[in-house]
C-alpha cells in the first residue's frame, strides 16, 4: 500500500521535534564545555524567617547564560543533564560552589549563613552525603553547614532507596527539605514516614491565597500538618504584603517570593543583607 502523503501538521510536527532534538544536542555539548570552563552561576535567594523577619539562609539557584540561547530555565538544563548523563557532574558543581561561596561569606563575617541546594534525581544513586561532606571539609565548614532540596516525585521513584540516602544525611547533619509540596505524587503517610525537616509549599497554593478562601484554608492546615510532624514551613513564591500577612498569621516559618526578594547575583547577596 501507498503511504499517505504527510499532512502540513505531521510536516510542523516533526519539523519541530528535529529543531527540540538539534536544540537538546547542541545544549549538551555546550554543557560539557561550560562545565569545564566554569560558566554556570549561581543566584541566591534568601528566605525571610517570617517570625523574626531575619534572613538566615539563602537557595542557591542554577544560571546558564547560553551564548546563542540567552538565559535557560535550571529546569532545562537539569533535563538535558540527566538525559545526557551530566547531572552527577552538574551536581557536584552545585554543591562545590555554593560551599566555597559560603566560607567566603562566613569569612566576611556572615557566620551563621546556610544555604541550600536543590538536588536532582540521579544524585540519589551516588554517595550524595560523601560529596556535601567533602564539600565542607574543602571549604572549612561545620557539618550543618548546607542544606537540600528534594522533590516529591524525586523520592518517589525509589522511596526505599530515597528514604536510606536521607537517612544518612540527616546523621551526618544535613538537613533537608521537601520542596515544591502539595504538587507531586507522595501521600501524608508518606509524609510521615519521610526523614525530612522542612516543608515548602509549592507556590501555585500561595498564588492566589489572598483572594481564594479555598487556598488560603488549604494552605492554613498543610502549615498546621507540617508543624504537627515536626517540620518547619516554607512558602514559596510571596509576592505581595498581604499574603505574607496571611502567612506570618498562619505561623508560618519562613517565607521566599519576589516580595521579599529575587534571586540575587553573587556580589549582591551581602550589600542586600548589610542594607
Ligand atoms: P524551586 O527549587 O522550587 O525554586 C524556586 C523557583 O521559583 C526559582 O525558579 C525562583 O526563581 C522562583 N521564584 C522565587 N520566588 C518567586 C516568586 O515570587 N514568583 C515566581 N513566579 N517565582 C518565584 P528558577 O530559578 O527558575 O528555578 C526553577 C527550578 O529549577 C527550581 O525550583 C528547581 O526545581 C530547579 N533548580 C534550580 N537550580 C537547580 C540546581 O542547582 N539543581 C537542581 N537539581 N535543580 C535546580
Ligand atoms: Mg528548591
Ligand atoms: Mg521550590
Ligand atoms: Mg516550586
Amino acid at each position: 500500500a501507498k503511504e499517505a502523503a504527510p499532512t502540513s501538521k505531521q510536516v510542523l510536527f516533526d519539523f519541530q521535534m528535529d529543531a527540540e532534538i538539534n536544540r537538546r544536542q547542541q545544549l549538551q555539548r555546550d554543557l560539557r564545555t561550560a562545565l569545564e570552563d566554569n560558566e554556570l552561576t549561581l543566584a541566591y535567594q534568601p528566605i525571610l524567617n517570617l517570625q523574626s523577619q531575619s534572613v538566615d539562609y539563602f537557595e542557591a539557584l542554577l544560571r546558564w547564560k547560553h551564548p546563542i540561547y540567552g538565559n535557560l530555565s535550571p529546569l532545562e538544563v537539569i533535563e538535558v543533564a540527566e538525559q545526557y548523563g551530566l547531572a552527577h557532574q552538574l551536581g557536584c558543581w552545585v554543591i562545590d560552589e555554593s560551599c566555597r561561596q559560603l566560607s567566603e561569606w562566613r569569612a566576611k563575617g556572615f557566620d551563621s549563613l546556610s544555604i541550600s541546594v536543590n538536588i536532582s534525581p540521579s544524585m540519589y544513586r551516588m554517595d550524595l552525603s560523601g560529596t556535601i561532606n567533602d564539600a565542607l571539609s574543602k571549604n572549612g565548614l561545620a557539618k550543618g553547614s548546607l542544606g537540600i532540596e528534594v522533590t516529591e516525585d524525586t523520592t518517589m521513584q525509589s522511596i526505599k532507596e530515597a528514604d536510606k540516602m536521607l537517612g544518612k544525611l540527616i546523621e551526618e547533619d544535613v538537613s533537608i527539605a521537601l520542596d515544591d509540596f502539595g504538587t507531586g505524587l507522595s501521600s501524608l503517610s508518606h509524609l510521615q514516614q519521610m526523614h525530612v525537616q522542612t516543608l515548602k509549599i509549592d507556590r501555585s497554593f500561595i498564588h492566589d491565597i489572598v483572594s481564594n478562601p479555598t487556598s488560603s484554608a488549604l494552605v492554613n492546615n498543610i502549615i498546621a500538618i507540617g508543624h504537627d510532624l515536626g517540620m518547619k514551613v516554607v512558602a514559596e513564591g510571596i509576592e505581595c504584603e498581604e499574603a505574607a500577612k496571611i502567612l506570618t498569621n498562619y505561623f508560618c516559618d519562613y517565607g521566599q517570593g519576589y516580595l521579599i526578594s529575587k534571586p540575587l547575583a553573587p556580589k549582591d547577596v551581602l550589600p542586600y543583607l548589610s542594607a
